[in-house]
């Protein structure tokens, strides 16, 4: 049997692996701290169509052809774990100000021209889907294909799926990719691959993000995922059983993951504009991570030597993107591409390739 070795146990890596096993690997994971990265932070919007914007085509078509997988890969994973993953099945992007409407009008025409479905909604159509948001809020985007999943759900099931197909999971932190004994590695080390290949233009981008509990007697949280910019910046709501994650700031800030009282500040104010009920809720954590950033917000997918693939870089997407990144590996390993990952070729950097390390 051919042996892999899997660099990094977050959500890229978990699922990779899982993949692998099931296609006769003995794949090894090899991470310090599994699941514990970006992967555990991160809120689970799946919004391609919502975050569209013309100009960034590339983007769009990669990001949808990873929503169309995800159903699939989302009934396999409950097929071997028993797990739904799912929080929410339809996005709502609301617009505060006149300025807001139109972009959501520039959306809604750019991403609606790909034949992907979008509807603008008037004061009394949001007030309708969601009565709990502010008054304040004046028109709407809705996106009935785009859900949003549990991210911590997901890659704890994707640990156990992985486990029971065979993956061994050990607890290193890999200092160089040529000494492991492997057939095939895969690097999926986030935002920290650089480390271990120096010319992969992947850096880390800080996010910080709220869990808030629904307290007895505070109003319902949102059903549906609800996104928004506030003074600019942008704000999301995410819903979970119990309540609500709140995301999520972005700024360079290299790998700091302390919590600022500023991140906080913003966050829940900016939530608050869109959804006056928050502040009756329980703030349960604060939490940031380091998104692996790319230059052009795709991710590396891709052969580095003759031994060794990438799979990092997924910036603010790596939820979205897990589908079609696991098919992509797959289709590497068995040397048979897959098309639709093109575009994430490491090669668009000249990054040097080639070698047997
Ligand atoms: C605040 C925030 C909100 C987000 N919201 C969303 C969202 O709504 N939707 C979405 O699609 N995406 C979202 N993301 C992005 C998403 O979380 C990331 O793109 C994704 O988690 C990247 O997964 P990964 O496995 O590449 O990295 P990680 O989850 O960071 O995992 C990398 C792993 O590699 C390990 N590692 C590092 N170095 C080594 C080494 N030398 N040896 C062995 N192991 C190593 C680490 O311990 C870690 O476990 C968000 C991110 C943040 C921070």
């Amino acid at each position: 049997m051919r042996t892999l070795g899997v660099v990094g146990g977050g959500v890229i890596g978990l699922a990779v692996a899982w993949r692998a096993a099931v296609d006769g690997w003995s794949v090894t994971l090899l991470d310090p701290a599994v699941a514990t990265g970006a992967s555990w932070v991160a809120g689970g919007m799946l919004a391609p169509l919502s975050e569209g914007w013309p100009g960034e085509e590339r983007v769009l078509e990669f990001g949808a052809a990873a929503l169309a997988r995800w159903p699939g890969f989302a009934a396999r994973l409950e097929a071997a774990t028993g797990a739904g993953v799912f929080v929410a099945d339809e996005t709502m992007t609301v617009a505060l100000d006149a300025a807001d409407a139109a972009d959501l009008r520039t959306v809604a025409d750019w991403v609606g021209a790909g034949g992907h479905e979008l509807r603008i909604l008037d004061r009394a159509g949001v007030r309708a889907l969601e009565p709990s948001l502010a008054r304040t809020v004046r028109a709407a985007l809705l996106a009935p294909t785009e859900p949003a999943i549990d991210n911590r759900l997901l890659v704890t099931a994707l640990r156990r799926a992985a486990e029971a197909a065979g993956v061994v999971v050990r607890a290193e932190d890999v200092a160089s990719l040529a000494e492991l004994p492997y057939d095939q590695i895969v690097l999926a080390a986030g935002a920290a691959s650089a480390r271990l290949w120096p010319e992969l233009p992947v850096r880390p981008v800080k996010g910080e993000i709220l869990r808030l509990r629904q307290r007895s007697g505070a109003p319902p949280a949102p059903r549906r995922v609800v996104r928004a910019r506030v003074h600019g910046r942008p704000v999301y709501l995410v819903p979970r059983p119990d309540g609500i994650v709140v995301g999520a700031t972005q700024y360079e800030a290299g790998f700091d993951t302390a919590v600022t009282v500023a991140g906080v500040r913003d966050l829940i104010a900016d939530a608050e504009a869109v959804f006056p009920g928050i502040g009756e809720y329980e703030l349960l954590e604060a939490s940031a991570g380091s998104r692996p950033g790319s230059p052009d917000n795709l991710p590396l997918i891709g052969r580095l030597s003759e031994r060794i693939i990438v799979a990092a870089g997924h910036g603010r997407n790596g939820m979205l993107t897990v589908p079609l990144t696991v098919d992509a590996v797959a289709g590497l390993l068995a040397d048979t591409p897959l098309p639709e990952a093109e575009v994430a070729d490491p090669q668009r950097f000249s990054i040097t390739v080639g070698g047997t390390r």
